[in-house]
């Protein structure tokens, strides 16, 4: 095994708890290859655990353990265990949920969500996108889920940065990639191999739930995507609107509402959803409940300013659109924008729209999406629910 040698920041950085260590920390990599695993040593010489090398990511060690590892596939085989077990204690009313969420669940750069009988794998890093790393990890799936497929899944732009080859998205296991999965007691369509992400945004789920608590009459979805809370609304707002920039998750939304033919019908609507803002508010329309969940502005900290200006925008006009008693379910997946500075954003835009709010609760991502303390960057979900008194 090769050793890489780090600085006192690094040190540092470990000792509180974070697993990264960024490519200006490292003093020397001892000729280590492209998804090795390495022991890391301190200037002094110090052992300092085992973990992941990436020759391209700035992040360039992955901590895996403190310790040395003996059995690299038992110790795999065990962590992905440990993450099923999770699950299971706090994913409640619903078939689908992430199983492994990378630093989260201490298999850096993995990422697997869970649809009924479909498992979705993503491996993010050179070393996780190793074949044998990822047999082992199909290996303990298959065995603690028994799915009847799994399938992997790419992002171009994720895979460039790790320098890895193109992936053709396709079977690591079984045969199967379409289904239908339940979030309390919604279902939805699951195809493996299309759709944004891994096809659901399955950190909103317990929000869908929590938001379905509090809406009601007529509601508006901004940023509906394939429907997750417009769905959920319908079954108790007699009257939804969803909106969508993307023909093709509109269509898979119309889809998914097919699947649960008690709710009532719901509109969906293609279009920027700035542009139909602004005109539904020009036009006085007015709303019992409206949910904004856009996608994130912030890609970077230096995007923040730009990125809350939209968020305002959005929060404001939908404010202005409300109804005495009307609710707001307002979210932010940007890791960038604080809960603080989200919560700022929110007030300016409820003085601007001269109106009193109450917020009933500040929530995050559903428990399948663990936050470690000491790793801020596995919390980035805000959610927020309102009530404008008047
Ligand atoms: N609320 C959804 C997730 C939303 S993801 C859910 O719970 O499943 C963000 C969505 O915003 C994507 O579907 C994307 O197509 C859409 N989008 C991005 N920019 C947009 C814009 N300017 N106007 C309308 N929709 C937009």
């Amino acid at each position: 095994m090769n050793t890489v040698v780090v600085n006192a920041r690094a040190v540092a950085r470990l000792r509180g708890g974070h697993p990264w260590i960024y490519r200006s920390d490292v003093v020397s990599a001892d000729g280590a290859g492209p998804g090795a695993l390495v022991g890391v040593k301190s200037e002094r010489g110090r052992f300092l655990g085992t973990a992941f090398y990436s020759t391209a990511s700035e992040i360039t060690l992955r901590l895996l353990s403190a310790a040395r590892i003996d059995n690299f596939a038992e110790l795999v085989r065990e962590r992905v265990r440990n993450a099923v077990e999770y699950r299971k204690k706090v994913v409640k009313d619903s078939d689908a949920c992430r199983i492994i969420f990378s630093e989260a669940d201490e298999l850096p750069g993995l990422i697997v969500d869970r649809y009924n009988d479909v498992l979705v794998l993503e491996a993010l890093t050179q070393a996780t996108d190793q074949r044998e790393f990822k047999q082992i990890v199909v290996g303990e799936l298959a065995a603690q889920l028994a799915p009847a497929g799994i399938v992997e899944r790419a992002e171009p732009r994720i895979r460039q940065l790790e320098q890895l080859p193109p992936l053709k998205d396709g079977f690591l296991y079984g045969e199967k990639t379409e289904t239908v999965f339940t979030m309390n007691g919604v279902r939805f369509h699951q195809r493996a191999l299309s759709g944004q992400k891994t096809g659901a945004f399955l950190d909103q789920r317990e929000n869908y739930a929590a938001a379905a608590a509090y809406a009601h009459g007529e509601a508006l979805d901004v940023f509906c995507y394939q429907g997750g809370f417009a769905l959920h609304l319908a079954r108790v707002c007699p009257q939804v609107t969803a909106v969508d920039s993307s023909r093709a998750a509109l269509e898979q939304a119309e889809q998914n509402a097919a699947l649960n033919p008690a709710l009532p019908e719901i509109e969906w609507v293609e279009a920027n959803a700035f542009d139909l803002l602004k005109d539904y508010a020009a036009a006085g329309r007015q709303y019992d409940t409206i949910v904004l969940d856009p996608p994130a502005f912030a890609r970077s900290r230096r995007a923040l300013q730009t990125a809350l200006r939209g968020y305002k925008e959005l929060n404001l006009r939908a404010l202005k659109m409300l109804r005495p008693g009307g609710i707001l379910v307002t979210c932010s997946c940007s890791y960038h924008v604080s809960e603080e500075e989200f919560v700022e954003m929110l007030a300016s835009a409820c003085c601007d729209a001269h109106r009193s709010v109450r917020i009933l609760e500040k929530r995050g991502q559903s428990k399948d999406h663990p936050i470690v303390l000491t790793v801020p960057e596995t919390s980035y979900l805000k959610c927020v629910i309102a009530a404008v008194s008047h």
